[in-house]
Parts: structure tokens; sequence; C-alpha cells
């Protein structure tokens, strides 16, 4: 039978972009289509703008250090629409590259809700497109718990584009995205409360790390609340909100947000119309290809539930176009040792294993750990302190995890994380000759274990 298109991808974010350029690139008929923004989710409402509203929040930090070099510049203002505008800008040119990639890789692109009508059949505004294999990269979604005044609750989604700064925040939720938030918007000069229902913020980090930030954080003058919950939001008579938490405490705000988890993209998606099958989790279930419960659609990125990092779905796109369309370049998508940040100010770094993990797997393990106060704060009055520490197996010597909380820690640990691919030991690192005077440095001075 014949199809219109080879392959037709739905959802032109991150990893569904990398698939359908890729495809095309190896002379495959390709259609894409995207309901909301070009670039997805990364480029529009997550990593992209989440890292230049951090760079902002972390002005204010700069301009009280600068005095410590002898710089005096005024009482600092900070305008908020400001930086919206031109993050809005920046992302508009952003949004224009992604046309242009999928257009001049030879692409289809039709703009609009795509439905599944049948496992080779999508419909988008009333005209249907046939295809060989159709490939599921719609995403995630945020999801905010069922509480009573949830509707005045914001969540990323809305953040990005709030008219003014709110003068007092609540952020409620403990992973990735709430903690960077809580430090974006305490850096921008917000009264800032971040609530947790568990006992530390960061499940599944580092113990170490997940300490040192609730004290940096804590010395930031983030207000933050464990093993609580918010049990309503109610509206003020002023406008402002009044969140009463599981414990019975109130908290007077002018803003709650949300991260407290994404699910699937799959609204009206017609998926019914097709044998795919749901986790219990309701995110799609694949294979290790990628396939589907209906042999002729594929699903990648958010949308299964995996790895939910830009990188990761960029890489299971490229994964899914050479198996169909260049099968000899073909690698599996390797999930060891995924590098990840988090935007937090301070910032955190790790790959590999944390203690935790490292231990339950059965390894000895020797532990290496520097608490330091960074250089570049010496002549200022910031007590803010950096921790490096390293997992080792006592009995190969193999580095299993590296951590990190401090300035660029994205940045070192990218590094790093090449060795740690490559299998490097201990010893290797203690045989690489440090760049001085860095942080990084301290990397490959560690030489003494700390008592465990
Ligand atoms: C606040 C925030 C911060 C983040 N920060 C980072 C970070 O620092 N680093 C990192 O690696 N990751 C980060 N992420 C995660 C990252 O954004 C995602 O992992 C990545 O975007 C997933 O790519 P994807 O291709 O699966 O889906 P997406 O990028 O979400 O793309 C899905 C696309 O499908 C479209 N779509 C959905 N349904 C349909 C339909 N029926 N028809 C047509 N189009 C449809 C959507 O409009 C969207 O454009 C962040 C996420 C958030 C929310």
């Amino acid at each position: 039978m014949a199809f219109d298109f080879d392959l037709f991808v739905i959802g032109a974010g991150s990893g569904g972009v990398r698939a359908a350029r890729f495809a095309a690139g190896f002379g495959a008929r390709v259609g894409v289509a995207e309901s909301r923004y070009l670039g997805g989710t990364c480029v529009n409402v997550g990593c992209v703008p989440k890292k230049l509203l951090v760079y902002g929040a972390h002005y204010s930090e700069d301009f009280e250090q600068a005095q410590g070099f002898g710089w005096s510049a005024g009482q600092p203002t900070f305008d908020w629409p400001t930086l919206i505008a031109n993050k809005n800008r920046e992302i508009e040119r952003l949004n224009g590259i992604y046309r242009n990639l999928l257009v001049n890789s030879g692409v289809t692109l039709v703009e609009g809700h795509a439905r599944i009508k049948d496992p080779h059949t999508v419909e988008i505004e009333g005209k249907a497109y046939s295809a060989a294999h159709i490939l599921v990269a719609t995403g995630g979604w945020p999801q905010v718990p069922d509480i009573p005044g949830k509707e005045h609750a914001i969540t990323s989604n809305e953040a990005f584009f709030l008219k003014a700064l709110p003068r007092r925040v609540l952020v409620v939720g403990g992973g990735y995205i709430a903690v960077e938030f809580a430090s974006i918007f305490n850096g921008m000069g917000a009264q800032t409360t971040q609530a947790y229902r568990g006992p530390l913020f960061l499940r599944g980090f580092d113990q170490a790390v997940r300490e040192h930030l609730r004290d940096e954080l804590t010395k930031k003058g983030i207000d933050l609340r464990f093993n609580t919950d918010v049990a309503r939001i109610d509206k003020q008579a002023d406008g402002s909100l009044k969140a009463t938490l599981k414990d019975g405490s109130v908290i007077d705000t002018d803003c709650v947000f949300y991260a407290t988890g994404r699910r699937p993209m799959l609204d009206n998606l017609g998926l019914e119309n097709t044998a795919v099958k749901l986790r219990q989790d309701g995110f799609i279930e694949v294979d290790d290809e990628y396939r589907t419960a209906e042999p002729s659609i594929l699903a990648i990125g958010d949308v299964i539930g995996r790895v939910p990092l830009t990188p990761v779905a960029l890489a299971e796109g490229m994964a899914v176009a050479r198996r169909l369309f260049r099968p000899e370049e073909y690698r599996k998508v390797d999930y060891q040792l995924i590098p990840t940040a988090v935007f937090s100010l301070p910032n955190i770094g790790t790959v590999g294993m944390t203690t935790e993990e490292a231990r339950a797997a059965g390894h000895e393990v020797k532990l290496f750990e520097s608490r330091f106060r960074p250089m570049k704060l010496t002549l200022t009055e910031s007590q803010e302190k950096t921790l490096m520490k390293l997992i080792v197996d006592a009995k190969t010597d193999r580095v299993l995890g590296v951590h990190m909380v401090g300035p660029d820690a994205g940045e070192i640990v990218q590094g790093i994380a090449i060795a740690l691919k490559a299998g490097a030991t201990k010893q290797v690192f203690d045989e690489t000759i440090g760049i001085h005077p860095t942080a990084a440095e301290e990397f490959v001075t560690l030489r003494t274990p700390v008592a465990q």
C-alpha cells in the first residue's frame, strides 16, 4: 500500500524534531504535526527559558559580591517585564530556527492538533495523512493535585509568562523543577517558601547533595517546609492567596506555584483507535526499540516516562530514525551514566551512582568529599559553600559516581561524565593534573576517604 509518508511524527519537540530531521536526512518522506509551539517544552516552557531566568536570578548575588571587588553601582533594581519580554524574543528566534531546521531538511510541517484515526492514519484539522510509521513524541504536561482552590495555582507553563513578579511565592513540590523555581523567585527578590510532603527534597539524588542544597537554600533565605503539603488554597478579598497546609499552618502569599509531577500528553490523541498499551502509571508502553503494542506506532521522549530529559529524547529520536532508515548506523540508546544538572542556586551536577545506590547494588564504597568556600567568594560576604563528592568502588577503584553542588556544577560534571563513561578509576583521577586555580581541580586532588 502506498502511504503519503514513510514516517509521520506527532509533536515537534526535542525528540520529534530530531527524529524527523534525521529520518528526512536519510531519505525518508517525513511529516510532522505540531499543535502548540515549535521546539516543544524544552524551548518554550522548559530548559531554555528556565536557564535564562536562573541567569537573571543570579544577578542579585553578583551585584552584592561585586562590592567585595571594589565595585559600587548604587542600589540595583530589577524589572520582571523586561526580562520576560527579552526571554520571549529569544524564544521566538529559536522557534524560527526550529522551523527552518525542519523545512530545510525536507520535512513537511503541518501545524495543528494531530489525532490518530487508525494505525496508519493521522488526522489534522479534518485532513488525513497516511504513513508507514507513526511516531508519538507528544511530551508531558504539568499535573496539579485535586485540592480545593487548585484553580488559583500556577505551574511552570504559566510562570514563564507572569505579568509581574509576585511579592511572595509558595513553591509546592520537591523535584528539580520546584527547587529551580524556588531559586529563581528567591533570587529575583520574592519572599519564597517551598513546601514538600517528604522529609527532604530531590529524592533519588545523593543524600549529601540533598542536605547540602537544603543548607544553602536556607542560607539564601528560602523558607523550606518539609513533611507537609497544601490542603487548600483560598483567594482573599485583596486578591492575595491563603494556602492552608496539612499541618494546620497558613501561608499568606501572592502566588502558589505547583511542580508536583508531569503526566504524559495524550489528550485527544486517538490512541483508542489503536492497540497501543499504556503502563500502569499512564505513560506509553514501548519495547527497547520504542515500538508500542501497535506494530506501526512508535513512541519516544517524555511520553514514555523513562528519563524525561531533552538529551535523552534527542538520543531516542535519533535511534528511531537510524533503526528505520539507516539500520547500518543503528545503536541502542545507552541509559547508563546519564549526567544531569539542577539549576538551583547554587547548581547541582551529578553523574553515576549515589552512595545509597552504590551500596544497594552491593559495592563496597570509598567516599571522597570536599566542602569549601569558592575562591571567588573569599572577598565577599557570601558564606556559600561548594560540595564535591566522589564515590569509588573499593575493590576495583572504579569511580561510580560524581556529585557537585556549587557554581557551574553542570559545566564541570559534563566533562567528568566522559571520564566515567570511559571507565575511569580513582587512580586516573589522581594522575590527572589539575587546572589551577579552579574549583574543578578539587576533583583530581581528593586524597583521603571520609570516615563512613
Ligand atoms: C520547567 C521545565 C524545565 C526543564 N528543564 C530541563 C533541563 O534543564 N534539562 C533537560 O534536559 N530537560 C529539562 N526539562 C525536560 C524537557 O523539557 C523534556 O524532557 C523534553 O522537552 C521532552 O521532549 P519530548 O520530545 O518528549 O516532548 P516535548 O518537548 O514536550 O514536545 C512535545 C510536543 O508535542 C506537541 N503535541 C502534543 N500533543 C500533540 C498533538 N496531539 N498534535 C500535535 N502536537 C502535539 C506539543 O505541543 C509539544 O510541542 C524541563 C522541563 C520542564 C517542564
